[in-house]
């Protein structure tokens, strides 16, 4: 399938470029080789099925990782050192706006395209923190192109695709965690209606310290003075101005993706112009809800990246390890778990990809039940969140001690790939979910 650009585009750029595929290494080729490889690892996933737009921005997405070798990563994890280098490559040849309008200076691509990217990232070795250095700048800025004034997209979507500015999503706090509906953070309209005071606490926001921008949700009515929970949250796009008063950030020290900086974010009294607020007062969690399929299907994708990146990894020491006379690959006891895992990853690799087309399906075609893209969203985070962790940890298992060393990255990954099990919704949420709304069981929370 092939489709006509609007001219100078990205993707009409990266179509003239990009191709032919064969002129562009694949990323796992410039590989450094670890000290008892003999071979480079070899990609696993099956591309058939995939579209023509997808296989150009895995080329093109491929092409940028292979400047950033494993060494990069597992230096910016010891060291806990943000990849800002790697957010500039992308911003430069204008991937951050992957999936926003064209108009604006993106390149008007869905989430099938988008996925894809993420996948693409955490595949080449980058992992959860590649992914995670970029993805707010994706998913976040949805709601804003969508239900933002013109001044707002105009001032804001421009400065972010080129990569003057980044993005963070501040939606969890401490005391609140998944009852995301009771969250505590007040934003008060002054008199003058000109301005909002925040007070209040968010936690474990990705990229905080180094943003400029955060997509914020907070209450603009107190929840006792609302009829339904999902009434009196606002969505911001505010200034993270660290000369102001009222603005305060604490480091989590973390088990994985150490590269990229999760906050502690402290308001109090953080004062931000009222015309900051993106759509009507009191509409916040609807227009949120806009972005939290497509963060479901990117998370699904990174999880999918990381899973192949280990068992690549796996398959490849497995035929190179020698034990009592032959490759330990040899023997069933390490073959089929990795066999297992493959077949896990191609599977929740279909529902992935399966969930980002209904989603993107769903601006053009009404008939498509809004039902069916939260099941298919939620499925799809969910299995490839398992099929990343069945890998990964098979992958660290059958390097064996070299599993535990950090030159071999298996074990970044495995601590990297508990992360989508978790965020942005944990799977006991996504059970609940499938439980209540398909199995049509009493909800149980
Ligand atoms: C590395 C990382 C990056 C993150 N980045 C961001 C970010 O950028 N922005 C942001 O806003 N948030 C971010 N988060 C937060 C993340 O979305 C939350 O941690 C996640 O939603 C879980 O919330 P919680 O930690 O408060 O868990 P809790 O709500 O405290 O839940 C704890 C455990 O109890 C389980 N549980 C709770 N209630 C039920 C129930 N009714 N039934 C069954 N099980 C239940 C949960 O599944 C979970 O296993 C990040 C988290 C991590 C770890």
């Amino acid at each position: 399938m092939s489709r006509v650009y609007a001219k100078g585009s990205l993707c009409a750029r990266l179509t003239a470029s990009a191709r032919p595929r064969a002129a562009i290494a694949p990323s796992w080729l410039a590989r450094p080789r670890s000290a008892f490889s003999t071979t480079a690892t070899r990609p696993l996933m099956e591309l058939t099925g995939f579209t023509e737009e997808q296989l150009t921005v895995r080329d093109a997405i491929s092409a940028i990782c292979a400047k950033f070798p494993n060494t990069y990563w597992q230096e910016r994890d010891q060291l806990e050192k943000d990849p800002k280098e790697f957010h500039a490559a992308l911003a430069k040849d204008g991937w951050l706006g992957i999936a926003l309008p064209e108009e604006l200076g993106g390149a008007g691509l869905g989430i099938s395209e988008a996925t894809m990217m993420m996948q693409t990232i955490s595949q080449s070795g980058a992992g959860m923190a590649g992914a995670q250095a970029i993805h707010a700048n994706v998913y976040a800025t949805q709601p804003l192109a969508k239900f933002g004034t013109k001044d707002q997209l105009e001032g804001t979507i421009p400065k972010i695709i080129d990569g003057t500015w980044r993005t963070c999503f501040g939606v969890t706090e401490p005391n609140t965690g998944l009852e995301t509906l009771k969250l505590k953070t007040l934003a008060k309209k002054s008199a003058d209606q000109s301005s909002y005071s925040i007070t209040g606490q968010k936690i474990w926001i990705t990229c905080a310290e180094v943003a400029s921008k955060m997509i914020l949700l907070a209450r603009t009515t107190p929840i006792e003075e609302v009829k339904k929970s999902t009434q009196g949250l606002s969505i911001f796009c505010i200034d993270l101005d660290r000369s102001q008063p009222g603005l305060d950030m604490r480091k989590i020290k973390k088990m994985g993706g150490r590269a990229v900086a999760a906050n502690e974010v402290f308001f109090d009294n953080y004062q931000i112009p009222a015309d900051t607020r993106i759509g009507e007062e009191g509409e916040g969690f609807r227009i949120i809800l806009h972005g939290m399929n497509a963060e479901r299907c990117l998370l699904a994708g990174e999880a999918l990246g990381l899973g192949y990146a280990a068992l690549e990894r796996a398959a490849s020491y497995a035929s190179e390890r020698v034990v009592f006379g032959r490759p330990i690959g040899q023997n069933q006891g390490i073959a089929h778990p990795l066999a297992d895992a493959y077949m896990r990853l191609e599977a929740a690799k279909l529902a992935t990809y399966h969930a980002a087309r209904l989603y993107d399906a769903t601006k053009t075609d009404d008939s498509i039940p809004l039902h069916s893209v939260g099941v298919a969203c939620n499925s799809a985070k969910y299995l490839a969140a398992e099929a990343a962790f069945t890998a990964c940890e098979r992958a660290v298992l059958s390097h064996g001690g070299m599993g535990y060393a950090m030159e071999y990255d298996v074990e970044r990954y495995l601590r990297e790939c508990l992360v989508p099990r978790i965020a942005p919704v944990s799977r006991e949420m996504i059970l609940n979910y499938v439980s209540e709304k398909v199995l049509q069981l009493p909800r149980s929370y």
